[in-house]
């Protein structure tokens, strides 16, 4: 007798290594058919681009080849996931679909929500496996570290089971049209996206690039090196958070204590490791209240008077804000799909604070450029860069004074601005920029000034300090440092802004 069929439904887990998908399905002894769904729906959304259908496409491309060598392969649909799964079901009934836990955007949960109707409604088993450390429909924030490593580090990640298939839905896999990469451009400046590439990236950072983490990060120049460049991959799920963690310790583990570079590792090590923890606070945020895609966390956050000027939003999208730095992340985002923590954090800073753009407005054009564009890391980011969090510093980046700390030889900034390319260094440090390069498209300091002062305006009302207990009980990093007490609200810390806006 044959053995029954479950889909794997391929999201963002195109991966084999690691995949409870594959570990239920060998485990109940259920045949499997791999299916992945190209949606229209979501590649319309105004956070969805063609970076992003190549990514999708590249690691899905790439799994087909990990499949056929393993005697099975993936039938992709180019459709509405509910269409494509009735319409399978009709060619070959299954009886589960298994999918792994995703944390998107609202247009992907409720897809998934249908997916789970109409499993409901036909008689399928739907199963979600999680495969991040992020707890579905929300945690109580004092439990949220423990449950997090529960999830991430408590066991070791899944090997690769023996994945059964049938005869027909092979065949039915081997059918359907595969266009290949062509249908997706890619551009060679855009980093690959699959399994392997994954296993590569990681192998290479814990074996030379990660010496380099601690210090390294900051600057555009050098973090492309030193950062662990897995971003990509965590996002597109061809690897996940526990056999990144798994690799980091068993790293750690083997660092020889006489060798002169090892506290140097350990430092850089545990410093990447807290960042893969905070990849799920984050998602948690967004998981926990979803409505967080289209309002702020604090209920006092929510009405701030942006101007949203066109004009500005289009030159700040374009790199042609007369602010070099800001000008060369947004030319290189767009080239490249990546650049640095901070980098990020300063396109927001300059958006929301200098230009006075709403963080809604300027959210999907990032989503956009962002290879490794993630909405559980993503809108959090954003909303805290604007300084709509409530109870987080506000900081105001300093364009100025980014570009001295970080590209002070302005290596980056004339890589990405050619116009500025036989300008020198000194003259672009100073602003002291020729004519050919626009003029800024507004004053820095009295704009970053006057928002600075409408956010903190918020904070200090009665309102908001009320609101800021419940907000940062829900949501709020428990990590010792970061303790709230309730009693005593943060303070407004002034020094902060005060000390990026250069004064
Ligand atoms: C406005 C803004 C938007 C962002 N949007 C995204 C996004 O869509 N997708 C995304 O993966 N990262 C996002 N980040 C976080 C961070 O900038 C990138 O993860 C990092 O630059 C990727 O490089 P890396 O893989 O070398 O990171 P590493 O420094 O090596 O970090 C390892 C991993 O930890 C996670 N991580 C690192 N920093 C953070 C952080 N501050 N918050 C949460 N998780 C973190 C990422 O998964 C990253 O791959 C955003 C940051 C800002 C300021």
């Amino acid at each position: 007798m044959s053995a029954p069929l479950a889909v794997w439904w391929v999201k963002r887990d195109a991966r084999l290594a690691d995949n409870a998908c594959l570990a239920h399905a060998a485990e109940r002894g259920l045949a499997v058919l791999p299916v992945h769904c190209v949606e229209p729906s979501l590649m319309a959304a105004d956070d969805h681009s063609a970076m992003h259908a190549q990514a999708g496409w590249q690691a899905v491309t790439a799994l087909r080849g990990s499949l056929r060598a393993r005697g099975a392969d993936i039938l992709v649909a180019h459709g509405e996931a509910v269409d494509k799964l009735a319409k399978l079901r009709r060619a070959l009934p299954f009886t589960a679909v298994l999918s792994h836990e995703e944390v998107g955007n609202g247009l992907s949960y409720r897809r998934d929500l249908a997916v789970a109707a109409w499993c409901r409604a036909n008689g399928v088993d739907y199963l979600e496996f999680p495969q991040q450390g992020v707890r579905r429909g929300g945690i109580n924030r004092d439990r949220f570290r423990r449950f997090w490593l529960s999830r991430v580090s408590a066991n070791p990640p899944l090997e690769i089971p023996e994945i059964r298939t049938c005869p027909r839905a092979r065949q039915l896999a081997s059918a359907t049209g595969f266009p290949g990469l062509g249908a997706f451009a890619g551009n060679p400046g855009w980093q690959p996206v699959s399994e392997a590439d994954a296993q590569a990236t990681l192998a290479d950072f814990l074996g030379r690039r990660g010496l380099r983490y601690r210090g390294g990060i900051s600057s555009p120049n050098t973090a492309l090196e030193a950062g662990s460049r897995l971003s990509p991959h965590l996002a597109w799920g061809t690897l996940t958070a526990r056999q990144a963690w798994r690799a980091v310790k068993a790293r750690l583990a083997g660092l020889d204590p006489r060798d002169p570079d090892t506290p140097r590792w350990r430092r850089s090590l545990a410093a990447f490791l807290s960042r893969l923890a905070w990849r799920d606070h984050f998602t948690q945020r967004l998981e926990s209240e979803p409505e967080l895609e289209f309002r702020a966390p604090h209920p006092c956050y929510r009405d701030i008077p942006y101007e949203n000027d066109p004009r500005l939003l289009e030159a700040w999208r374009a790199g042609l804000t007369g602010y070099p730095l800001v000008d060369a992340v947004m030319r290189c985002l767009a080239a490249t799909g990546f650049v640095n923590f901070r980098m990020r954090a300063m396109a927001v800073s300059f958006a929301c604070h200098a230009l006075h753009l709403d963080w809604r407005l300027i959210h999907p054009h990032l989503a956009r450029v962002f290879r490794d564009y993630d909405p559980g890391i993503h809108l959090p980011q954003v909303q805290m860069q604007a300084g709509v969090v409530g109870w987080n510093a506000i900081r105001v980046y300093n364009p100025s004074k980014q570009l001295a700390d970080q590209d002070p030889g302005c290596g980056f900034t004339r890589r990405w601005v050619p116009e500025l390319a036989n300008v020198e260094t000194s003259r672009i440090l100073k602003g002291d920029i020729p004519a050919g390069y626009p003029a800024p498209v507004a004053p820095f300091a009295p704009r970053a000034r006057a928002m600075a002062a409408i956010l903190y305006g918020i904070r200090k009302t009665e309102r908001a300090r009320a609101e800021t207990p419940g907000v940062y009980a829900r949501h709020g990093s428990r990590r010792p440092e970061r303790n709230f007490r309730p009693r005593k609200p943060p303070q407004p810390p002034q020094r902060t802004l005060f000390d990026e806006l250069g004064e």
